[in-house]
């Protein structure tokens, strides 16, 4: 079959593969999309140490094609969204429904085939039943764009009704935050982005107020006095001048959860304050199936509207050419050759 593969680090290109074959209690799946996220540029660059010959893709939708030995409640034809890993199942953090802190986890397009190809394996315990009402696309930018969002503001952050919330890094992780941040109840919503088209896609989003960090010296101050009152903020830039700015913003009792993965490292703000005013910083690490499932039950009822978040289909045979190019706040998808137009 035909495949995305990692040559050496910042080439990616299409060539034939080993057509992969399932084993027992997994499924050979149709990839119907595969979502390219910013982990994958990364993946591309060869920062990760992702090895040559390996596919790349971890959002992926797909239709079954066929099921083996020990497959139950699952059969050709069926739609279904992918978890981003293949989990043990039966580590502390699995058995306790955290599977996205699966001890051994093996992550989908790194330390396994991923899904920029025509076709995938996995185990029923990585799928999610795909609701009709759910476009391809969506189902497959679902499982981390949006997902991880959710995560990191409901189950991490313990978002409360009424909460002011800043959102710092308005990208594919952080226009997803607003609208659910939203739809979870926040009072007020501040997207944070020194990008002009991220701060608009912000605001269509559905966030109250946007802030440009380089419209001023003093950008924690600045927006700390935009922001008053917050006591959630979400970073999903991973750098330790947005970590940084995050706690700093907080009022007492505020939460920072970061999502933005980098390799710096922040610093807490002076022990008196941050004890006295009961702050507290949280990682927080992709989602579970069942936070998958819930992300797609409001998708597929119409009350998260993320028909926007798709921003291009781009065929498998083309989608090489995808990483020299800029990224946009709204995904591009990797569809297969036959449905392309
Ligand atoms: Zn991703
Ligand atoms: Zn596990």
């Amino acid at each position: 079959m035909k495949a995305l593969i990692l040559g050496e680090p910042g080439e990616i290109h299409l060539d034939e593969v080993a057509e992969p074959v399932p084993a027992d209690g997994e499924v050979l799946i149709a990839v119907d999309a595969a979502g390219v996220c910013g982990t994958d540029r990364h993946i591309v660059a060869g920062d990760l140490g992702v090895p040559p010959g390996t596919v790349p893709g971890h959002e992926i939708a797909g239709t079954i094609l066929e099921t083996t030995h020990g497959v139950e409640g699952w059969h050709p034809g069926d739609r279904v969204a992918a978890f981003g890993q293949v989990t043990c199942g039966v580590c502390p953090a699995c058995t306790s429904g955290r599977s996205n802190r699966c001890r051994r986890p093996q992550i989908v397009g790194m330390a396994r085939q991923g899904g920029f190809a025509e076709r995938i394996a996995l185990p029923t315990s990585s799928l999610i039943s795909l609701p009709d009402e759910v476009p391809d696309g969506i189902g497959a930018i679902a499982s981390d764009a949006i997902a991880t969002p959710f995560h990191a503001l409901t189950t991490v952050g313990r978002l409360e009704v009424g909460e002011t919330v800043v959102i710092i890094g308005a990208g594919g992780l952080g226009v997803h935050a607003v609208q659910l941040a939203r739809l979870c109840g926040a009072a007020r919503v501040v997207a944070v982005d020194p990008s002009e088209a991220a701060r608009d896609a912000a605001m269509v989003a559905g966030a109250d107020e946007t802030f440009d960090p380089g419209s001023t010296d003093e950008p924690a101050r600045d927006l700390r006095r935009l922001a008053r009152g917050a006591t959630l903020a979400l970073e999903c830039v991973g750098r330790s001048e947005t970590v940084e700015m995050g706690m700093s913003i907080l009022s007492p009792g505020g939460r920072l959860v970061v999502v933005g993965v980098g390799h710096t490292q922040p610093k807490l703000p002076p022990l008196g304050m941050f004890i006295g005013a009961e702050l507290s910083v949280h990682g927080s690490f992709g989602s579970t199936p069942s936070e998958i499932s819930t992300v797609l039950g409001l998708i597929s009822s119409g009350r998260l509207d993320v028909s926007r978040s798709v921003q291009r289909e781009v065929p498998l045979a083309r989608a090489a050419e995808i990483f020299s190019q800029p990224f946009g706040p709204a995904r591009t998808v990797v569809i297969p050759e036959e449905r392309a137009s």
